[in-house]
């Protein structure tokens, strides 16, 4: 992706870091200092962004490894503001494959949750003040990690939950036409989270928005453009890149 800075690989992935990422953390370090608590208070929500969306990219990997097993790789996973963005060179044909792809994501985030869950326990059991006063971190990590398994999993296709939706229709419903259907239902939602982000003043749900309605409608295009060019020259696989938003 174009101004992105190249942060290394994982797992044979590339990893990119793009520049509007570093604008969110100046952003969230500026409203916290507004709310006045002060430099290290502010430090810290930083270092929590920036620990959230390191989960956010195992997250991505969690797609990009369950993608693998059927043989289709991963060019990049890039960390935009609205979360990362895996680029797979194309998206599993068998609902089955799809869905396993589309919800290995949001199950890496249970995983983490559930480790958290677990790290918090021993806290409670040790009960040295050092790691008491880390409470707060690993708590308020572990119900963001839940929120986003939540969220992902919201039938809004593209994201995770569409896709899975999908998968499900296409099991017993014609591709293009389960894409169809999965498309105008993740409008649908978008529509909702305009109203809410515009209620709750929230600019990432805005843009997330964006990324569904126009992300949805352009896919199920692909979908139809490709049945039709398949159609007429059947020994070719039409396959775009993808791009998968956790
Ligand atoms: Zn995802």
């Amino acid at each position: 992706m174009r101004w992105s800075l190249k942060l290394g690989k994982i797992a044979g992935i590339r990893l990119y870091l793009h520049w509007t990422f570093l604008l969110l953390l100046a952003f969230v370090f500026y409203v916290d200092l507004g709310e006045g608590i002060g430099l290290s208070g502010a430090a810290q929500r930083v270092i929590f962004v920036v620990t959230l969306f390191g989960c956010i990219v195992l997250h991505e990997l969690g797609h990009a490894l369950a993608a693998r097993r059927y043989g289709i790789s991963t060019r990049d996973i890039t960390l935009l503001p609205i979360g990362g963005v895996a680029r797979m060179e194309r998206m599993p044909r068998e609902p089955k494959q799809e869905l396993w792809v589309a919800i290995a994501g949001p199950l890496v985030n249970v995983a983490i949750a559930a480790g958290l869950l677990l790290v918090l326990l021993a806290i409670l059991a040790i009960h040295t003040r050092f790691l008491v006063s880390q409470l707060g971190f690993a708590r308020s990590l572990m119900f963001m990690n839940l929120f986003l398994a939540c969220f992902n999993l919201l039938p809004a296709f593209p994201m995770d939950g569409g896709r899975v939706l999908r998968a499900l229709l296409a099991h017993r419903l014609d591709y293009v036409r389960a894409t169809r259907i999965a498309a105008r239902i993740g409008q649908a939602m978008a529509i909702i989270f305009v109203i809410v982000g515009l209620k709750i003043r929230h600019p990432m749900l805005m843009l997330i928005d964006v990324f569904i309605f126009f992300g949805g409608r352009n896919e199920a295009h692909i979908v139809e453009v490709g049945r039709k060019l398949e159609a007429a020259e059947p020994a070719r696989q039409y396959s775009p890149n993808y791009f998968l938003r956790g």
